[in-house]
């Protein structure tokens, strides 16, 4: 049986935690949304399921005993050691969470997963209420091991949520969007307030999920930090043309070569992606990036060859 929702609550002196505020603690307190949220994302008994930033515990004990795996990384050893006092050490015969210790942006993620036993064809799912100071670094960085997970179920502030599901000519859609688009399908789940956390944060907050697309999806990249780059320049100024900020790009796109592409070749490489190289930044799709990637990761010399 799974704990059941006051347990750890009652086993909690209170006055022992002072939310730290540098580790982004607002703790989810409102049953009927953590009820809404396991329920969305659907536990099944041979998950291997990583949460980040477990926190009092308030998603952890919701997942104990129904799934074959739970690992949690927790940055704050306080709530380690309250952790693993205060959750049950066997569920329905199932091993305790394994508690990890540390900075999930320091961590080897993928020997984490690894040794949760995921692979490609049983990947691991990830949960996590996130700090909102570092939620994006750490949906990015678990986009990139997205062979070994299946889905992510991620609270983040509500502003993030708007950036990654952006869709083109919004005023949200920006590289962010592009990027995590390129890597996953992104739906939202819920919308919560200020007031179903301890502390309240100061802003709303939305769960969102990211599906990693599948290899050889057509709205994929398997070249992240290029994409990265390239989206980066394309958006710094948005109110210039997407040549403007593309004649910035280094004319390599594996870092051998620093030196800008300029103008001319800027432009062919926008024309090549069969885009319009006076339009804005944040009128051109994901698709649209991806063709920039592929024309500018072209060898040189086969430029001037197409048609
Ligand atoms: N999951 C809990 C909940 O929903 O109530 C806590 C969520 S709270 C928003 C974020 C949690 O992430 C905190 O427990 C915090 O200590 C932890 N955390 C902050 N920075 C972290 C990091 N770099 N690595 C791992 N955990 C971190």
């Amino acid at each position: 049986m799974p704990a059941s929702p006051g347990d750890l609550e009652m086993r909690e002196p209170a006055a022992r935690f002072k939310p730290r505020r540098r580790f982004g603690q607002n703790f989810l307190v409102n049953e009927g949304a953590i009820d809404t949220l396991i329920a969305a994302f659907k536990p099944a008994p041979a998950d291997l399921v990583l949460e980040i930033g477990p926190g009092r515990g308030a998603l952890t004990r919701r997942l104990l005993g129904r799934v074959a795996r739970l690992t949690a990384v927790e940055v704050d050893r306080d709530l380690i050691a309250f952790l693993s006092e205060a959750l049950p050490r066997d569920q329905a015969g199932l091993p305790a969470p394994r508690l990890i210790e540390a900075d999930v942006l320091r961590l080897d993620l993928r020997s984490v997963l690894v040794e949760m036993g995921a692979t490609r064809a049983h990947p691991a799912r990830v949960i996590a209420n996130l700090p909102y100071n570092i939620a994006t670094a750490v949906i990015l960085r678990l986009l990139e091991e997205r062979d070994l997970i299946r889905d992510l179920l991620v609270m983040v502030q509500r502003e993030v949520a708007a950036r990654i599901m952006a869709r083109p000519g919004s005023a949200s859609y920006g590289g962010l969007s592009v990027l995590t688009q390129a890597i996953a399908r992104t739906s939202s789940v819920l919308r919560l307030r200020p007031g179903s956390f301890r502390p309240k944060p100061k802003v709303d907050s939305e769960a969102i999920r990211l599906l990693p697309h599948q290899p050889g999806s057509s709205v994929t990249t398997d070249d992240p930090s290029a994409l990265s780059l390239l989206v980066r320049l394309a958006f710094a100024h948005r109110r210039k043309t997407l040549l403007n900020n593309l004649r910035h790009l280094p004319t390599s796109s594996d870092g051998s070569s620093q030196a800008a592409l300029g103008l001319e070749r800027a432009g062919q490489l926008i024309l090549q992606a069969g885009l319009d190289p006076g339009c804005r930044p944040e009128d051109v799709a994901v698709e649209g990036y991806l063709a920039l990637l592929g024309a500018w990761k072209m060898p040189q010399e086969s430029v001037g060859k197409m048609p």
